[in-house]
């Protein structure tokens, strides 16, 4: 890993900062925290807040019992550590940090921790650091590209495994638990979602899996993802147990061909929502438009939900380096769902799919 990373990402936040006329940004523990210096510990009621302000050093406050902590982060050498003891007040110690104007807060602050930052600095302004620190998370640098790819395989190696065993007559309680051990056993650290969805069921698609017995004649949606080196995995897949039914084939060429006009919109310069209207369009020709209610995808990463989105709004231009899930679905309740989801990066002239599971719709026993 770079060793530059860090610095070159403060560098950026201050200067993004700058460019839009604030301040100071002010980050609580969080994937943002972590992204900007390494330093990744749990929120708490003593506040951890790192000042990220143009021409000048950022500043990591921390409780004094966590100091050894952030001078062991792998940006230390980056940051002023200032350490606050317990009696002190903390937000007076930030306060003093912020020059006048307009201070933009990371989006996982704590409601206690903002509201203190008002009394100790009322004559600030406040804002939101989201779109500041969102664009810069948004494009992946070649390491995390590699990441995100590594953990892609993975689960696509979780998924080819699981196929591989008999799944019939199984409950998807018992089926999530080999997905959550697969995914560890194919490189992952951990295992995040493992949605097991089957006949019905598969019509939720956040579904919590359940007694269910998997049964022939049953759609078989398989949502699952894990970290793998910080970075997320999320991939879908449908499958049908035995011999599929006319309507489960046809709802599924019509989801699989959404995915794929989705997947072949990609390209550099584009509005995301672009890609959502491409999957749109075809379930909507197909007579499903009302049956897809969901956005068609989300910006991944260290978060496995995060900006951009492919939703109708979101007017972010893909760069080459962004990475986002393609998941169109299609959900006839009380019968049957479809969902079919990629991870894919935005390429110098077009998209790379990380995921590499085939598609189309496997028949499995
Ligand atoms: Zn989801
Ligand atoms: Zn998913
Ligand atoms: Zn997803």
């Amino acid at each position: 890993v770079d060793p530059a990373r860090h610095a070159r990402r403060l560098a950026e936040a201050a200067a993004r900062a700058a460019s839009t006329g604030a301040a100071a940004v002010v980050i609580a523990p969080s994937p943002d925290l972590a992204y900007l210096t390494g330093y990744d510990p749990p929120p708490l009621e003593r506040p951890t807040l790192l000042v990220v302000r143009p021409d000048r050093a950022p500043a990591l406050v921390v409780p004094m019992l966590e100091r050894p902590l952030a001078e062991a982060a792998p940006a230390a050498t980056e940051l002023e550590v200032v350490s606050w003891r317990d009696g002190d007040d903390p937000y007076a110690v930030v306060a003093d940090l912020l020059p006048r104007g307009e201070v933009l807060l990371g989006d996982r602050i704590w409601g206690v921790h903002v509201l203190g930052l008002q009394r100790a600095a009322p004559d600030r302004r406040w804002g939101s650091a989201a779109t500041v620190i969102g664009a810069l998370r948004a494009r992946k640098d070649a390491a995390e590209l590699d990441a995100l790819r590594h953990a892609a395989h993975a689960a696509d190696a979780a998924l080819e495994e699981l196929l591989s065993t008999p799944l019939v007559g199984r409950r998807e309680i018992d089926v999530a638990a080999d997905v959550a051990a697969l995914l560890v056993a194919h490189g992952h650290a951990s295992a995040a979602f493992t949605i097991v969805a089957s006949g019905p069921n598969a019509a939720s698609p956040h579904h919590e899996p359940g007694p269910r017995v998997l049964s022939a004649g049953d759609a078989l949606v398989l949502d699952i993802g894990g970290v793998l080196d910080g970075y997320r995995s999320d991939m879908t897949r449908t499958v049908a147990l035995g011999a599929p039914s006319g309507r489960l084939r046809e709802v599924h060429a019509v989801v699989l061909a959404a995915q794929e006009a989705a997947r072949a919109a990609v390209r550099p310069g584009i509005p995301i929502e672009d890609v959502d209207r491409a999957a749109r369009a075809v379930i909507e020709h197909a007579g499903y438009g009302e049956r897809f209610f969901h956005r068609t995808g989300h910006g991944i990463g260290l978060e496995v939900h995060e900006p951009p989105y492919a939703a109708a709004g979101d007017r972010t231009t893909l760069e080459p380096g962004m990475t986002f899930s393609v998941e169109p679905g299609i959900y006839l309740e009380g019968e049957l769902g479809v969902r079919i989801e990629d991870i894919v990066a935005v390429t110098a002239d077009g998209v790379e799919s990380l995921n590499r599971s085939p598609r189309e719709l496997l028949v499995c026993e």
